[in-house]
């Protein structure tokens, strides 16, 4: 199996499902990027595998709303999906509901995720729908990585503040879960994440 950089940079957009009932079977070994919608989820992704524009970004939050499967490398083992962002108020009650629905059977159901990683605006970290993100990955028995994006937007004393703050928070919230700072505007804690997708895909 290649590294996981070699893997990232090999990523190929593969397909666009609406419902969790129409996407490819499951095979090999899949990563999940979860995450409210602005915290960052595109931009991270199109860092990691070194694109302007893999996972797109989009100046209408919420907009998105389909599975986005990508594969990594060319040998069809590891595979990495972009969830639709959740938490985007104009979206209606009906659609949320639905996409709760979809992500449930996602996350629960979907046997060859290895791992979830939720990324988060390290300024206002664990909100409501990302405390239901890890309640369900919990209850799926899915490992979780929780980003913490926007780094440089904190100062060196309030960022540390706020990693310890969701240090312990996720102690209690998603005990298990592995946590880390990340800046995608500066490539800051790149290395972490990657190793974090290398045990699950690779190791
Ligand atoms: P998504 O809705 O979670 O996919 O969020 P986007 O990737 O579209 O990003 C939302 C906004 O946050 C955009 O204006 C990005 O340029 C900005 N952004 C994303 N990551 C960072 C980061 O690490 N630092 C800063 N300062 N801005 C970021």
């Amino acid at each position: 199996m290649p590294k996981i950089n070699e893997l990232l940079k090999n990523a190929r957009f593969l397909t666009s499902s609406t419902s969790y009932a129409t996407l490819p079977d499951c095979i090999g070994s899949e990563v999940a990027f979860a995450g409210r919608s602005n915290a960052g989820k595109s931009t991270v992704l199109n860092v990691l595998t070194n694109r302007k524009s893999l996972a797109k970004t989009s100046s209408t939050p919420g907009k998105t709303r389909h599975i986005n499967l990508f594969g990594l490398g060319d040998d069809k083992k590891a595979f990495l999906a972009d969830l639709p962002g959740y938490g985007y108020a104009k979206v209606n009650i009906k659609e949320q509901k639905r996409w709760g629905e979809e992500l449930t059977l996602y996350i629960t159901e979907r046997e060859c995720l290895r791992g979830v990683v939720v990324v988060m605006d390290i300024r206002h970290p664990l909100t409501d729908n990302d405390k239901q993100m890890l309640i369900l990955c919990r209850t799926g028995g899915k490992p979780v990585h929780a980003l913490l994006n926007k780094s440089d937007k904190l100062k060196s004393g309030k960022r540390a503040q706020a990693v310890q703050k969701a240090k312990k928070d996720l102690a209690f919230l998603a005990p298990g879960a592995t946590f880390s700072s990340f800046s995608a505007l500066k490539k800051d804690g790149l290395k972490e994440l990657q190793d974090v997708m290398s045990g699950w895909l690779i190791d």
